[in-house]
């Protein structure tokens, strides 16, 4: 059959129709499944091992993304846990960006420390900065592009010939641009991680993560062995309204990445503003690279610096009406951050840097908003 397009697989894939002929799937919230008679098991077991609703998202996602496998999460930082403990081993080394997610740095620099494991941060939106910071013990690249919160972008390109070149493995954690922007894994990417809180569950209600691959291998068996051994596994009521949110997935994150364009324009010109960090902008440091790598936009996170301080940034935050003042994002509400304050110990961002995540409210509504905001 012809390939169908991602907005008719994000309806239909992986959607495993009930007994009663429903349109939608029922949710299966039995732990645990009859054997047979002469006790051999049947499709299911037990719901930490496999669950008809988990089975479903893992293979709409893995359609979306045009990958062989998907193993879900209870929370992106359970995906990147689980990652590192397959991926890694002790004393080894890996190298990451310097605006990393803070979550992914924290996890290094504390648990893996028992390991002796030890990383690099680098800017990684030069490429070559990556084959000075390569040591004899180096097992992975660990990428993120755009990256949270300044919006840098890597060449994912670049990076993939120079891990091909030292035998390193490539890990994308794609949560701001999603599959509809950037399909790592078709370019050569090993492993994407999503943190499918945001943008795929989309109304701030699920938590959740995700890996996909296309090696079918024993590390991706390991990774399928992790999830359910260590058991963090997503619900099942979790993995029905993931399932339900991924089908508006691509229309929503359209009309976000649209409202997202409009307002990094405006505020790229505002007297108030020192700053817009937003990689469709041509002023974007990055934007060539931005352009030639993702698709049909270019995210729905803009970060701006406020002309002054954090004062300054604060009372602009908590002067806006529409965007509420909360951490996360990716979801039909816009939202705003203040992510110094939210960054624990060992903060990068600057006291003036606002992050907004924009939602699908209407344009001219969330102007307004800004506008008066800023006065
Ligand atoms: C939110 C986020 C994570 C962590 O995901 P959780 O679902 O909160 O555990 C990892 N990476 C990025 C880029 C994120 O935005």
């Amino acid at each position: 059959m012809k390939r169908q397009h991602i907005h008719t697989l994000a309806v239909h894939a992986g959607v495993k129709k009930g007994n009663n002929k429903d349109i939608i799937q029922p949710i299966h919230l039995s732990t645990t499944f009859e054997r047979n008679e002469d006790g051999s098991t049947g499709e299911y077991i037990y719901t930490r091992a496999e669950n008809p609703n988990r089975i479903a998202v893992e293979q709409k996602i893995a359609s979306i993304e045009e990958a062989k496998t998907a193993i879900t999460f209870a929370s992106g930082m359970a995906a990147i846990n689980a990652l590192f403990n397959t991926l890694l081993e002790p004393n080894c080394h890996l190298i990451i960006p310097d605006d990393c997610y803070h979550g992914t740095r924290q996890l290094l620099n504390t648990f893996f420390k028992r390991w002796n494991v030890t990383s690099t941060m680098i800017d990684m939106t030069t490429a070559s900065n990556i084959e000075e910071a390569i040591q004899s013990n180096t097992k992975l690249i660990w990428i993120e592009t755009p990256s949270n919160p300044q919006l840098k972008i890597t060449d994912l390109e670049a990076v993939i010939s120079i891990a091909k070149k030292h035998n390193l493995l490539t890990v994308c954690d794609n949560t701001f641009a999603t599959p509809i922007l950037q399909k790592t894994i078709n370019i050569g990417i090993d492993y994407v991680m999503y943190s499918s809180t945001k943008f795929f569950s989309g109304h701030s209600d699920i938590l959740g993560g995700i890996i996909l691959t296309n090696k079918e291998n024993e590390i991706s068996e390991s990774i399928r062995t992790y999830q359910k051994m260590a058991g963090a596994v997503p619900a099942p009521f979790d993995c029905w309204l993931l399932n339900r949110s991924l089908a508006t997935f691509p229309l929503r994150f359209k009309a976000q990445c649209d409202n997202a364009m409009v307002i990094a324009s405006f505020l790229n010109t505002h007297a108030a503003i020192e700053k817009v960090f937003f990689p469709g902008l041509t002023s974007h440091e990055n934007h060539t690279i931005a352009k030639k790598q993702m698709q049909h936009g270019f995210g729905t996170i803009v970060s701006i610096l406020v002309k002054g301080n954090q004062e300054n940034a604060l009372r602009f935050t908590n002067k806006l009406q529409i965007f509420k003042h909360a951490t996360s994002l990716g979801g039909v509400e816009s939202l705003v951050e203040h992510r110094r304050s939210v960054e624990g110990t060992n903060p990068i961002s600057p006291e003036n840097l606002i992050r907004l995540s924009i939602g699908i409210e209407y344009i001219d509504d969330l102007l307004f908003d800004l506008k008066q905001a800023l006065e």
